[in-house]
């Protein structure tokens, strides 16, 4: 009998027979809260009536179109769609199927665009497993280990972490980009560096918000020195901070960004944008792939547009997110082992940290475990495993996240006794 390879890590023991809004439900019929939404996903919910349609309509006319061979409406249509709410000026683009095939298709346009060699990352960032992903990963060594060489070319930069530092905000922004400057003179000229990639929120790493002085001080740098600004907003786009974009608060445009996760409620489907005139610089045909922007994956896409606008979830995420973080921080005040909570919109954070003020993996590790047997399904991220997040459907009302703060309520109180 064949097995499933232990290369895969489960974070829950449970097996899903169905899903709806915002629950899970298992084999045995028992129903979990998923706070998780299939690692910010399913941002529409588990199975949403009016995606659910869209995509068996569409099954029935056309799975497949192959894009380097013919063009299909859904492609043509969700490129409209998506031209209404991407940035000003980001009006081409490219799909592929997941979030590190984006980070590829950018860092190959990056290069090929600049004819510059290097890219510079921002520690604790996550950009997915595929190696050359992995290397501008910086969020844990896990993703990493054992798989090198690593591409060259990658250099890494402080990103402002302030809790990590202990500095308030300013301090570890300043340092951040005297760092950068200083990278520029030791490691990697300028004219030798083709891009930055940066998330707007740290997601694998911690779930840590960016701050517009630190992104004010990439866009300058990328301005002043002819580099591509490109902002990965698989996990923080479309809704999930309580903004459309994850950038959008803090008041920059990008050069390119990065789209997956809750662009398709959970079809695969990625891509870039950036302008016309960034995407002319590529080499034609340079890019492509059998399965990138499947014809199923955009009809999704652009009835998970439909329901983001007629659902307000942008608005909803914002609200929901703040009696998110402040329950949170509320059980936070009564616990010591809590270091800090943060986040943004439907991204929330809750650091471990043990009295000697090391990362306590061991509490959030069992923190995670036992909301699970709890009905409450969470994952940890940062580089210790010490930050329990909390990355729930966009349709999230206020009653289901009082329901988790509950639950989280307990778990806490009951971990760290
Ligand atoms: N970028 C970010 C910010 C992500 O959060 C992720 C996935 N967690 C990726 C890229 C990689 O996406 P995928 O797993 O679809 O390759």
């Amino acid at each position: 009998m064949a097995e499933l390879s232990p290369l895969l890590k489960q974070a829950t023991p449970v097996v899903v027979d169905h899903g709806e809004g915002v629950y899970l439900y298992d084999v045995d019929g028992k129903r979990h809260l998923d706070f998780t939404a299939g690692i910010g996903v399913t941002s529409t919910g588990h199975c949403h009536p009016r995606v659910v349609e869209a995509a068996r309509d569409q099954i029935g006319k056309l799975i497949h179109g192959q894009y380097t061979t013919v063009m299909h409406k859904p492609l043509l249509e969700l490129t409209k769609r998506l031209g209404e709410v991407l940035p000003t000026g980001l009006d081409s683009l490219f799909y592929a199927n997941s979030g590190s095939e984006a980070v590829e298709a950018a860092l190959r346009l990056a290069r090929q665009a600049t004819q510059r060699p290097n890219v510079i990352v921002f520690q604790g960032g996550f950009h997915g497993r595929t190696v050359a992903a992995a290397t501008m990963t910086t969020s844990g060594t896990r993703f990493s280990t054992g798989i090198g060489p690593l591409m060259g070319g990658v250099h890494v930069a402080p990103f402002p972490y302030a809790y990590h530092y202990g500095w308030d905000e300013q301090t570890a922004t300043k340092f951040a980009l005297r760092e950068l400057d200083y990278l520029f003179q030791t490691v990697s000229a300028p004219s030798e560096t083709a891009a930055f990639f940066v998330e707007p929120i740290l997601g694998e790493g911690g779930y840590v918000p960016a701050n517009s002085e630190f992104l004010a001080g990439l866009r300058e740098r990328a301005d002043r020195h002819g580099i591509v600004l490109v902002l990965d907003e698989v996990q923080a786009g479309f809704g999930r901070t309580g903004k459309f974009w994850g950038h959008d608060h803090f008041g920059i445009t990008p050069d390119v960004v990065l789209i997956a996760k809750g662009l398709a409620s959970g079809f695969p489907l990625s891509g870039i944008a950036a302008s016309q005139e960034l995407m002319a610089k590529a080499y034609p045909g340079s890019q492509g792939g059998t399965y990138g922007g499947n014809a199923v994956s955009c009809a999704a896409a652009v009835a998970t547009l439909d329901v983001i606008r007629d659902e307000k979830l942008v608005e909803n995420a914002a609200e929901r997110g703040r009696q998110l973080l402040e329950g949170a921080r509320l059980i936070a005040d009564k616990t010591p082992a809590i270091g800090e909570v943060r986040g943004l919109g439907l991204l929330v954070g809750t650091e471990f940290t043990a009295a000697d003020g090391t990362p306590d993996t061991a509490t959030a590790a069992a923190a995670q475990q036992t909301a699970a047997k709890n009905g409450l399904l969470l994952l940890t991220c940062g580089a210790y495993s010490n930050v329990v997040r909390m990355v729930p459907p966009l349709v999230v009302n206020a009653e289901q996240v009082d329901d988790a703060l509950k639950i989280w309520g307990d778990v806490v109180a009951s971990v760290t006794a």
